[in-house]
């Protein structure tokens, strides 16, 4: 009944989070409605995510062909602070502070019991090479001679029930890499967001880690 074109939008919308197959194909027929340039203009907007990559340490998702994002490639840049962020938009909202100097790692969405994905915990091995194979070891004699350590490494969940949980796992997974392992202060109201903190406010979390 359906025409191919439709069928076929359908097919593959259906697939992507929150989109049954029945809004999928109200989706396409408004679409279709908007006439054929706004067509060709939503087509384009989804075919230029194929320009976007991940950056190989982080896993932020950036433009360009180069392996390393522009936070990483930044040699003004901490190596040896690193923050364990869930979202690449409190990635974004940390920066915006601009209290902070080191690099971030990107895990992902984070489960509300605490447990990893797969793909979480191969995002969390390439962290665990970089720190033994790329920084310095740590200046604390007596521990892991000519195994690189992080100076700190700061785990930015968010201070919520499965933030805390989720910290808890990543610091059991982490706490050997790093000299210190930190949260962000309880200046963000317990339950908030760190997407949602306002700058000043997140500003001073970061300040009051500990
Ligand atoms: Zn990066």
């Amino acid at each position: 009944m359906l025409p191919n074109p439709i069928k076929n939008f359908v097919e593959v919308f259906s697939k992507l989070p929150s989109i049954g197959p029945r809004q999928a194909t109200r989706l396409a027929f408004y679409i279709t409605s908007l006439g054929k340039n706004k067509v060709k203009e939503i087509a384009s907007a989804v075919s230029n995510l194929a320009d976007l990559t991940a950056c190989s340490r982080c896993f932020r998702t950036h433009t360009g062909n180069e392996k390393l994002c522009s936070i990483c490639s930044d040699p003004t840049r901490n190596q040896k602070l690193i923050a364990v962020v869930e979202k690449e938009t409190d990635l974004l909202s940390l920066e915006k502070t601009k209290k902070f100097n080191g690099w971030y790692l990107v895990i992902g969405e984070l489960h509300k019991n605490g447990e990893l994905e797969p793909e979480q915990k191969l995002r969390l091995s390439a962290l665990k090479n970089f720190i033994k194979k790329e920084l310095p070891p740590s200046h604390k004699a007596s521990e892991g001679k000519g195994v690189g350590k992080a100076e700190e490494i700061i785990l930015a969940t968010n201070p919520t029930v499965y933030g805390d949980l989720n910290a808890a796992t990543l610091k059991k997974e982490l706490g050997e890499f790093t000299d210190k392992i930190t949260r962000l202060g309880r200046g963000i109201p317990t339950g908030g967001e760190i997407e949602f903190a306002d700058e000043e406010t997140l500003g001073s979390a970061i300040d009051k880690r500990s």
